[in-house]
């Protein structure tokens, strides 16, 4: 690849002498580099060896025509910008080209103009794409970087905290009274639910989706609800917030992992505690529609405008209002919410109003015998 700030790469893949004369002349004397090839396989040659930013290919050429050569390089590298050259230029053979990728198609005899414009705006896209590349990179550096972060300094610390349980409750470090046992003994089921949830959750990062659901079981999602709302009730209390599930007596399943199920909700509800009002509400519903369970989790809190909403499932965003930035948060929950129920072949969608409330509305597919 080129460096496109500098002199971008022109590759003319055309078996006629004048063409390649006339590009030659006109891309030299914009100051970028041209090769040239006279035929589809040294020209397929050329794109592998010197991965050239533009490619001008001529339909018509003798063995490998610019069809099979527009079909290699999407192979070889799906940023390079092909552009076809005809003399032959039919409605049919453009929209085939164009479907293989070619960036435009320009018929011969062209003008100097013509050919300027058209590789003019390759150019632009051909930045496009490098850029694009380049964030989806950086983008995943920085995935892997936060991975290797929850796995060093948040499981490393947490492995350590169970050790030191382990030898206080074996008695290792002196006498412990029948009461601090207890709760010791529920500190360490917190912390091994802690360890095993963040266990997932990098396994979860890592692994593909189809993986994760060789995973899956039927699961009956209203006792999963209870035992969460259970386990959150005390924070809920602390907040004088009321938190509760709407009573029914129809039993709801679905095909998905339990932890990442419990992720999922705990993370809408602790929301729902977090983003409330002074005696506020948190409501859970759930509901059969279309082959789907439907979980609502609703609470009567600060809500959020219509401009937020696009934003709130993505990676470390959070609202910039000052009610949110009062409230410790880290911008992750939802675009976990998300995976997870992406992961489950879900939807996830919200429903929300400024200074009312907010609804968080969860579809995944219904499971069981029939599913
Ligand atoms: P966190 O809560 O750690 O900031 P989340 O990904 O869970 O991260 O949420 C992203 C943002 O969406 C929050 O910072 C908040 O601004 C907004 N938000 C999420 N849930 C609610 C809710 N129930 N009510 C109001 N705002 C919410």
């Amino acid at each position: 690849m080129s460096d496109l700030e500098q002199e971008p790469l022109f590759l003319i893949i055309d078996d006629e002498q004048a063409i390649c004369d006339s590009c030659f002349a006109v891309f030299t004397k914009d100051g970028y580099k041209i090769e040239i090839a006279m035929d589809g396989k040294t020209g397929l040659e050329k794109v592998r060896e010197l991965k050239p930013d533009i490619v001008l290919i001529d339909l018509k050429m003798p063995g490998i025509g610019g069809m099979e050569v527009l079909k290699e390089i999407r192979k070889i590298d799906p940023n390079m910008v092909p552009i076809i050259i005809t003399g032959y230029a039919t409605i049919e053979s453009a929209v085939e080209a164009m479907k293989l990728g070619s960036f435009d198609y320009l018929p011969k005899p062209f003008t100097l103009n013509e050919l300027r414009v058209i590789t003019k705006r390759a150019l632009e896209r051909r930045k496009l794409l490098l850029e694009a590349e380049s964030l989806r990179r950086e983008k995943e550096t920085m995935q892997e970087k936060f991975i290797s972060m929850v796995s060093h300094q948040l499981r490393t610390p947490l492995v350590a905290v169970q050790e030191y349980l382990e030898v206080i409750l074996g008695g290792m470090a002196g006498k412990v009274a029948d009461e601090q046992k207890h709760m010791l003994e529920r500190i360490k089921i917190r912390v091994s639910e802690l360890l095993s949830l963040i266990n997932d959750w990098l396994s979860f990062s890592r692994l593909d989706e189809s993986k994760i659901s060789q995973k899956f079981k039927p699961l009956e999602i209203t006792s999963l609800l209870k035992e969460i709302v259970d386990f959150m009730q005390p924070i809920a209390q602390e907040n004088e917030i009321v938190l509760e599930i709407a009573p029914t007596n129809n039993t709801f399943i679905v095909n998905g992992d339990k932890e990442l199920l419990r992720e999922l909700f705990t993370n809408l509800i602790s929301n729902g505690i977090n983003y409330n009002r002074e005696k506020g509400k948190v409501k859970i519903a759930l509901n059969e529609e279309n082959s789907n369970i439907v979980v609502k989790v609703s609470d009567t809190g600060i809500g959020m405008s219509d401009t937020e909403i696009p934003f709130i499932f993505d990676e470390f965003y959070r609202v910039k209002s000052k009610e949110v930035q009062a409230i410790t948060g880290t911008g992750l929950g939802l675009s976990i919410a998300r995976r997870i129920v992406e992961a489950h072949q879900g939807s996830i969608n919200v429903e929300s109003k400024l200074g009312e409330g907010t609804t968080f509305i969860v579809s995944l597919p219904k499971g069981g015998e029939n599913g």
